[in-house]
């Protein structure tokens, strides 16, 4: 039996990363945040002083990439990349936009693919990204795919910044929310859209509570 995976994909701020966070703690199964791994490899090559169009480089960067998923005193999961918590670091709107523009080479993505398939480990994996069910585990047993309105989605990082200490503009994040969807959508190489045999969920207007209850019970009903 292969080890079970369920994956959430869907555009930035729908609410992915939360439900995934969650669903793994419930099931006792591990977690694989997809986007960090981009981010972070806009990070070091920010870091490093490397184009984000360099996809050579970007491509050798990625296949060495230097990072640590640790289980802070908090219960969150940190991110530790050349010995640097940088897990704050990368959550912001800039690194989110140097992730989709590195997240668009082909050979970057491939690079990631290996390191990204071994985490899958006993007795499950969560996954959330942009491709986790139609390219990195396209057979998953179960596959979500995670929408909201942009508004809804704007506002919602607006308040997640506001809580960090890191307080931005929503007409501007919501400017960098439908840039990012339309290069993430339009991309030649794995673009954002649901897997023929996802289920849709449309979180506008529906809690996290909810929203995490409706994926549980898919997962259920799958055993
Ligand atoms: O989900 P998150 O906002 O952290 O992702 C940052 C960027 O990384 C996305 O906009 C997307 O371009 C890229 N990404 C991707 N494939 C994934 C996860 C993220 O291309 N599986």
């Amino acid at each position: 039996q292969p080890i079970p995976v369920i994956t959430i994909d869907g555009p930035g701020g729908s609410g992915k990363g939360t439900i995934a966070g969650l669903l793994a703690r419930r099931l006792g199964w591990n977690l694989l945040d997809s986007g960090a791994l981009y981010r972070l490899l806009a990070f070091a090559a920010r870091n490093h002083g490397v184009d984000y169009t360099n996809e050579e480089t970007l491509k050798r960067l990625a296949a060495h990439l230097d990072v640590q998923f640790v289980a802070g005193d908090d219960n969150e999961q940190h991110i530790v990349l050349e010995g640097e918590d940088v897990t704050r670091a990368i959550r912001g709107e800039e690194m989110g936009a140097g992730a989709s523009q590195v997240a668009a080479l082909p050979a970057v993505r491939d690079a990631l693919l290996e390191r990204q398939r071994a985490f899958r480990e006993a007795p499950g994996l969560v996954a959330d990204g942009r491709d986790m069910g139609t390219v990195v585990f396209a057979d998953a047993g179960l596959k979500v795919f995670l929408t909201a309105s942009s508004q809804e989605r704007a506002e919602r990082r607006h308040k997640q910044l506001l809580q960090k200490g890191q307080p931005a503009s929503l007409a501007s994040l919501l400017d960098e929310i439908v840039a990012r969807d339309e290069r993430d959508m339009n991309r030649s190489v794995a673009p954002l859209k649901p897997a023929a045999d996802a289920i849709l969920i449309d979180s506008t207007s529906m809690s996290i509570e909810e929203v995490l209850e409706r994926v549980h019970a898919e997962a259920l009903k799958r055993d």
